[in-house]
């Protein structure tokens, strides 16, 4: 079985390194050079944990995620992967804060409630307010997510992978399982996959409305030199709040610290919307001197824009296309966790070992066992 595959990201490797473990042949083609820095998955870091709201599909899926990740670590025969433990914070009644709790204690995993005493006595690196309520996670951990797929980018071809980079594919014809690229050449195979991230719109225009760019912004920062030890051993910090959403990764793994905002932008093109302004950095900044105790003693480092492709619920969207075809997508800012487990699931189909109709049910968080109809 030959597969082509559309995008070199994390989902595309992914699958290319699923079906190369399963005796298949792929071809990835990338329209940049891999790793592509433009594209969703080449950052510093990008963090794999349990807290996941109200999502009990998608927090039991990450158990499954972190076995993917250790046959890909097998494979390549490194880890590239950093534990650091999670911190949840946010104002008391905060919906994302306690809905995680409440989804890791109905399966019995254990969470950390800390006092405000506690949490000031832990955290001292933290600004607090009176009003805050968090939770300890021993589990999840940190990504190095450019060298994972610098990593796959050289192992691939060693396990027979041929990566085309700097080929854009112009059309796919998802029934006869054939990629035209910008240079007119035609690829053929049994089956393929568009791994486009937030440029799949523009080669699978029935998607455009279903999934949206989401110019999101970042940036490092480098912390007082008496702390840098003490942020080393921080966990990561998640303050999901609807109305500011920060995340913050420790500088761990030879990575620097850095903090972004998750709430969505839905605005942007991937190709041209790159440079962040300064009113931009600003307000990443005023968010961070909320959360981290004497602020101004903290140098900022560069600042970024990235890509999420949402889809309206933040489900993934794995879905076939055509007769010979699937797509992968929807992956928001939270996808890159599942790369390795959402790459076996597509060659696992494709190779008849796993059900092509449960698989979207169960890549968009809901029980594939349960009758048709969102779940919570
Ligand atoms: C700032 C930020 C922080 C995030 N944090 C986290 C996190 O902490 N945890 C987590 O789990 N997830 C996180 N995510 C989400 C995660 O990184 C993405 O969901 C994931 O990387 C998506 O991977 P992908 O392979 O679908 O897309 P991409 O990595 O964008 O790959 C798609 C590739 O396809 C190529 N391509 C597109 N069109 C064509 C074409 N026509 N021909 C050839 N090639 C083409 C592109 O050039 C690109 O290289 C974050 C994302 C961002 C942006």
């Amino acid at each position: 079985m030959r597969a082509i595959v559309v995008g070199a990201g994390i989902m595309g490797l992914s699958t290319a390194w699923a079906l190369s473990r399963r005796g298949c042949s792929a071809v990835v083609v990338e329209q940049h050079q891999v790793p592509n820095p433009l594209g969703s998955s080449v950052d510093q870091h990008r963090l794999i944990r349990y807290s996941y709201g109200a999502q009990a599909s998608y927090t039991a899926m990450v158990a499954d995620a972190y076995a993917a990740w250790d046959r890909l670590w097998a494979d390549l025969g490194r880890s590239l992967y950093v534990d650091t433990g999670t911190l949840c914070i946010g104002a008391e009644g905060h919906g994302w804060l306690n809905d995680s709790a409440a989804t890791l204690e109905r399966r019995g995993d254990a969470v950390e409630w800390l006092s405000q005493t506690d949490l000031a006595r832990r955290f001292p690196l933290l600004r607090l307010d009176p009003r805050d309520r968090a939770f300890l996670l021993p589990s999840g951990g940190v990504l190095l997510a450019t060298g994972i797929v610098e990593a796959l980018a050289r192992y691939l071809p060693v396990a027979g992978v041929a990566i085309r980079a700097g080929s854009a594919a112009v059309s796919v014809d998802p029934e006869r399982a054939t990629v035209t690229l910008d240079n007119g050449e035609i690829l053929s195979g049994d089956h393929v996959v568009v791994a486009a991230g937030p440029w799949v719109g523009r080669l699978l225009p029935e998607l455009a409305g279903r999934v949206t760019p989401s110019r999101q912004v970042l940036t490092y920062l480098y912390p007082p030199p008496d702390q840098a030890l003490a942020w080393s051993r921080m966990p990561m910090v998640l303050d999901i709040d609807p109305a500011f959403g920060f995340y913050l990764v420790p500088p761990v793994g030879g990575t620097l610290m850095k903090v972004g905002d998750h709430s969505f932008s839905l605005t942007g093109d991937p190709d041209r919307d790159r440079q962040v302004a300064d009113a931009e950095t600003a307000s990443l900044l005023e968010g961070c001197a909320r959360r981290l105790a004497g602020f101004d003693r903290y140098r900022p480092g560069e600042a970024k824009s990235c890509f999420y492709t949402v889809e309206a619920e933040e489900r993934f969207v794995v879905e076939p296309i055509g007769a010979a075809g699937w797509v992968m997508t929807g992956f928001s800012g939270h996808g890159f966790k599942f790369g390795a487990l959402m790459g076996e699931a597509v060659a696992e189909t494709l190779t008849g070992d796993r059900s092509p109709t449960a698989l979207p049910r169960w890549a968009a968080g809901h029980d594939p066992q349960a009758p048709e109809g969102p779940t919570a």
